[in-house]
Parts: C-alpha cells; sequence; structure tokens
C-alpha cells in the first residue's frame, strides 16, 4: 500500500518537536494568550479523546490541540450538554442535521490560498457529494450565507498543513477550515484533493480512523490503511476525477449520511 512519506517524515518530526520543545512551546503560546482560560467542560470533552490537557489552547473560537488538526468549537461541550448529546465516539457524535448537510456552503476568504488548493477543495467537495444523497457541498460567494469558511493563515508553530473543526452540536457542521501557509504544500495534486476530503470530513464529524477516543462506527475495521480520515492522509488515492474511499470510509458514511 502506498503511503504519503511526506506525511509520514512530517509526523515523526512532530513527534520530535512535541518531545523536545513542548516546555518552550507551551510558554510562548501562554505568553501570545495571557487573557484566554480554558474552560473545564471542553478540556474534559478534548481529554476523553485522548488528547492531553497541556496540548490544548485557544485560537480565535476554537480550542486547538498541538499536533492534531480537529479543531472544537468553544461552545461545543455547552451544547452537547444541552442536548444531550453522547461525545463518547469516535464517530464525532455530534449531530448534523440532513437538512443542512444537504446544503452544504464553503466561504473562501481572501486568505484562502486559492493556488494551492482552489481546485482540490472544489474537487473534495465534489467527492463529498457525489458519495452520500444527504452530503452537498458546493462553494458560494456570499460569506453570511456560508457553512463552512476556509482560509489560509502562517504559523510555524502549528504543525499541520490544516485544521478543520468538528460539528459543534447545533445541527450544523464545523464552521472553520484553516490551511497553515507555512508549511510547503508540496504533495501531489491528487493528494491535495485527499486532504482537502480529510478536513471536510472533520466538519461532517468524523475523527481519525487510526485514533483513540471517539466511538467506533459499527462495521468498520478497527485498522484502515487506505482510510482517507487516517491521522495521516493516505497518498496516491485521489484524484480529480477519481474518488479514493476505503470500503471502511464507504461503511461509515453510510452509517452516518447513507449512501448513493
Ligand atoms: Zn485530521
Amino acid at each position: 500500500m502506498k503511503t504519503n512519506n511526506y506525511f509520514i517524515k512530517c509526523f515523526c518530526f512532530i513527534a520530535g518537536l512535541m518531545v523536545t520543545i513542548s516546555c518552550q512551546d507551551e510558554e510562548s503560546l501562554l505568553t501570545v494568550e495571557p487573557s484566554q482560560k480554558l474552560d473545564t467542560k471542553m478540556v474534559e470533552l478534548i481529554t476523553q479523546d485522548g488528547h492531553e490537557a497541556s496540548d490544548i489552547y485557544i485560537k480565535d473560537d476554537f480550542y486547538r490541540v498541538r499536533g492534531s488538526d480537529i479543531m472544537y468549537h468553544k461552545d461545543m461541550a455547552d451544547n452537547l450538554l444541552r442536548n444531550n448529546i453522547n461525545e463518547e465516539q469516535r464517530w464525532h457524535g455530534v449531530q448534523t442535521y440532513y437538512s443542512h448537510t444537504r446544503d452544504i456552503r464553503i466561504y473562501k476568504e481572501s486568505s484562502f490560498p486559492e493556488y494551492l488548493y482552489g481546485g482540490p477543495l472544489y474537487y473534495a467537495a465534489q467527492h463529498w457529494s457525489n458519495i452520500s444523497p444527504n452530503i452537498n457541498i458546493a462553494i458560494t460567494n456570499s460569506r453570511s450565507n456560508a457553512d463552512i469558511i476556509v482560509s489560509g493563515y502562517y504559523d510555524s508553530r502549528e504543525y499541520g498543513w490544516a485544521v478543520a473543526s468538528l460539528p459543534t452540536g447545533n445541527g450544523n457542521v464545523g464552521s472553520w477550515m484553516w490551511i497553515n501557509t507555512y508549511q510547503p504544500h508540496n504533495q501531489s495534486y491528487g493528494d491535495k484533493v485527499g486532504l482537502m476530503v480529510h478536513e471536510l470530513g472533520h466538519t461532517l464529524g468524523y475523527r481519525h480512523t487510526d485514533q483513540g477516543g471517539g466511538y467506533h462506527i459499527q462495521g468498520t475495521p478497527y485498522s484502515d490503511g487506505s482510510s482517507v480520515m487516517n491521522s495521516g492522509v493516505p497518498g496516491g488515492l485521489w484524484q480529480s476525477n477519481s474518488a479514493g474511499w476505503s470500503a471502511g470510509d464507504k461503511q461509515a458514511i453510510k452509517w452516518a449520511y447513507g449512501l448513493y
């Protein structure tokens, strides 16, 4: 099975960084955001997913975790409590309403690196739209009508190529995706498509197939090297005109959204 060597190298590099500079990194982040206090309920929610509390920090409206591309909206814990949703799930477990997921609109801010991901994002939206009758994702020119905002940012302290937020627990999909332009983004075009499919997968509620926390979706394999929702997206599986879903991915989509 082909894997993306860059991802592997990147993750090894990340692991090394986390070991060697974790204290320094934490200190610098705390310096940047001195006034932000972590909400106990949010920390509990995120550590239940297997993350270390010391890796959690706030950026804008989101709780982020160093070394992870998954973001948690700051309102998630309150929404989960209010809606009495069980959060012990690898499938995110936060309800998204089909009435919303049948009409997901993405707005690209000017900071979005169109030259890198404009095409791949378009094709990723097509792949999701083509796999399930309850998912339709399109690009919109209206920010006020958008469900997902995609932006670019430059941050040498963050390891991933992109981050995306999980659904917030109010029926909508996760509302933000960021591309870190600090990273080289030198993977193939098809692998960029795969990365965008992966990040949109987080906004639809999917977590990482190969990591703990969450809920195991019935019928999916416990280990699936071809899953687009692995933490290191498998390389060489996606193209603009052909989808690279694994059998397990399809099972997970069938379980949550239904398949065509
Ligand atoms: Zn991810």
